[in-house]
């Protein structure tokens, strides 16, 4: 995780810096740094948020033309001003942030010990920083070989970037694992863990790849792989605006995420789905479409709020496609031997692209021979470019800790897709196909619809704000939604919560229902329907608080609950999408009255680029 940041030209470093971690804020928040050069190194770094740092620093003498920031997620050693990035090298003379983790640290930190470094941190950083040092002192090498030869004997993940008292105009920057984008100005360049610290000085940007390794000055940009070979930078141009990462008059980044989703829903239906004429465009699908087709199996794999979205694909593609589908944590997925065919296919699930678990997930998978097909939100992420096959979610950047709009807009790819293949496939009638195109194409304005009356979950909120615990069921299709639901509200009012299949409360969370206990149903009109009506009914006879999401019209739930809130009706297969976006605002709502700091709750961060 981490947010990074660097400028090297003609402007003052500091405010390009500190404007560009704000933005990385998300990334992580624990502690700040940077390190600028004005006749000398200069170090400031504070633990807490960027604005900490922002006051602490005022009155210093900021004046450079050369700055690298960090924002910290930390991984080795707890939050604090010594544990803070950049670190300084035994010498005085080089400064470094990194995000990621150096695994095999400990023995070059004995080694550089049995040497006589000292270490003015637990982390991992001031490990390899010591180490670049030492190669570079005792090899009769330049720095930028240094870095080369330390980089070739970690393991681990890492973007660095690294400056030097003594060649001032230049950021020495790789990567392996972690993100890094360089923009190319004229006259100066920027780097960033995304490319929003860049976004108004230039669109003109160069996402650095795996085991690259740059050297950046105001007036050159060179990239090279660790064998030292020169490779071409790839110039590409960005297609983002700065409105899209400001807040645009909502309280939160969640709150707007959450209320731009019938525009998100639509981008990411346009130009692919068109329900008169009855197609479905997806390129990277249809490049693929022979292996899809054909294939014995489907692996999703993901984690957090994507594993959810590839729960809900699950049931979709099974029911459609008749392929079998397994939803794996790709934590888990990477770690054990799992059994990989000929004609599986793995879709990989991430919003950012960039999750180290299901990047590595997927590399593995790819070696064992395995089509790739990737659906990210983040354009250019890693992998996004590694995948054979893929399909964006266009839900633009996704600020808020907390994914929403990149969830819908996971929900909605999935489905297109589930959809392409049956239709490819033949598993699907004409008119259900049809019926179903048009449910997706209605989904933007029925999501608007609902948002209208967001009010009355900040009341059920309000009334349920002293809950120290929270159930969330659902069937079916809705199951997952409830799993995402418990994730939600844990993520963003500290309020335990699980998620469960309604009919398994009573094989033992069924325990846990006092009259004290929310119990939040999903119970959108569907074949389950009388199912789950039971369930309400087993509840309600043990005095649980039933908080229910309904279907309009729905006339039997209403005088079952405790509190309901009404979605427009829809066909079961795209009522997820709908029956999320309550669960959504009933969390957000919930940790505004509780007082937590909902775009940054406590020890999360967004792009979980560490394993
Ligand atoms: N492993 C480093 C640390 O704990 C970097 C963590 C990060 O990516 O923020 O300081």
């Amino acid at each position: 995780m981490c947010g990074i940041v660097g400028y090297t030209g003609p402007r003052e470093a500091y405010p390009i810096v500190i404007t560009g971690l704000k933005r990385l804020e998300y990334r992580g928040y624990d502690s700040t740094g940077v390190a600028l050069l004005n006749g000398g190194l200069k170090v400031y770094k504070k633990k807490g948020r960027v604005a900490d740092l922002e006051e602490n620093v005022l009155g210093k003498d900021l004046h450079s033309n050369i700055g690298i920031g960090h924002t910290r997620w930390a991984t080795h050693g707890e939050p604090s001003d010594r544990n803070a990035h950049p670190h300084t090298s035994g010498s005085g003379k080089l400064a470094m942030i990194h995000n990621g983790i150096i695994e095999n640290y400990a023995q070059i930190k004995k080694e550089l010990l049995n040497k006589g470094y000292h270490f003015t941190s637990d982390t991992d950083t001031e490990v390899l920083l010591n180490f670049i040092e030492d190669i570079n002192k005792n090899n009769e090498c330049n720095l930028e070989e240094a870095v080369r030869i330390a980089l070739k004997r970690i393991t681990g993940a890492y973007c660095i970037l690294l400056i030097d008292e003594d060649d001032p105009e230049t950021i020495i920057a790789a990567r392996k694992g972690s993100p890094l984008v360089i923009g190319v100005g004229k006259g100066e360049h920027f780097l960033g863990s995304d490319a929003s610290p860049m976004l108004e000085y230039t669109k003109e940007v160069v996402y650095v790849n795996d085991y690259e390794l740059a050297i950046v000055r105001p007036d050159e940009l060179i990239l090279k792989n660790l064998g030292n070979e020169k490779v071409t930078p790839f110039v590409t141009k960005l297609d983002m605006e700065l409105a899209a990462i400001e807040k645009g008059g909502y309280d939160h980044f969640m709150l707007k995420e959450i209320f731009e989703q019938p525009s998100t829903i639509l981008d990411c239906l346009r130009g692919r789905l068109d329900a008169n004429a009855g197609t479905i465009t997806m390129s990277g699908v249809q490049k693929n479409i022979e292996a899809l087709k054909s294939a014995h199996r489907i692996i999703i794999v993901a984690c957090g709020t994507s594993w959810h979205a590839g729960l809900v694909a699950e049931y979709i593609i099974e029911e459609l496609c008749r392929i079998p589908v397994e939803v794996e944590y790709a934590s888990e997925f990477r770690y054990r031997n799992p059994v990989i065919n000929k004609g599986d296919i793995i879709i990989a699930v991430s919003q950012s692209g960039e999750t180290a678990d299901t990047l590595v997930a997927i590399e593995k998978a790819k070696e064992q021979g395995a089509v790739i097909f990737g659906i990210v939100n983040a354009v250019g992420s890693s992998i996004a470019r590694i995948s054979d096959g893929g399909a964006y979610t266009h839900a633009g950047p996704e600020i808020g800790v907390a994914s929403t709009k990149a969830f819908t807009g996971q929900l909605v790819v999935l489905t297109m897709m589930a959809l392409k293949i049956a239709k490819e496939k033949g598993s699907i009638s004409d008119e259900r196909y049809r019926h179903l195109l048009q449910e997706l194409a209605d989904v933007p304005e029925k999501v608007a619809a609902l948002l209208k009356n967001a009010d009355d979950l900040k009341i059920i909120a309000e009334k349920y704000k002293d809950a120290s615990d929270a159930l969330f069921l659902g069937r079916g299709y809705n199951f997952p939604i409830a799993l995402e639901g418990a994730l939600k509200l844990k993520e963003i009012s500290y309020i335990h919560a699980e998620g469960y299949p309604a009919a398994e409360m009573k094989h033992g969370p069924i325990a846990l229902v006092t009259e004290t206990l929310p119990v939040v149903f999903v119970a959108t009109k569907d074949s389950y329907h009388e199912k789950i009506v039971s369930n309400i009914q087993e509840i309600k006879a043990r005095k649980g608080k039933v908080i229910a999401i309904v279907s309009e019209g729905d006339e039997v739930i209403p005088g079952l609950a405790d509190d309901v809130f009404f979605v427009p009706p829809a066909d079961e297969l795209v009522a997820p999408i709908l029956s999320c976006v309550p669960l959504q605002l009933l969390s957000y709502y919930m940790g505004i009255v509780r007082g937590v700091d909902v775009d940054k709750p406590r020890n999360l961060a967004k792009s979980v680029t560490v394993e």
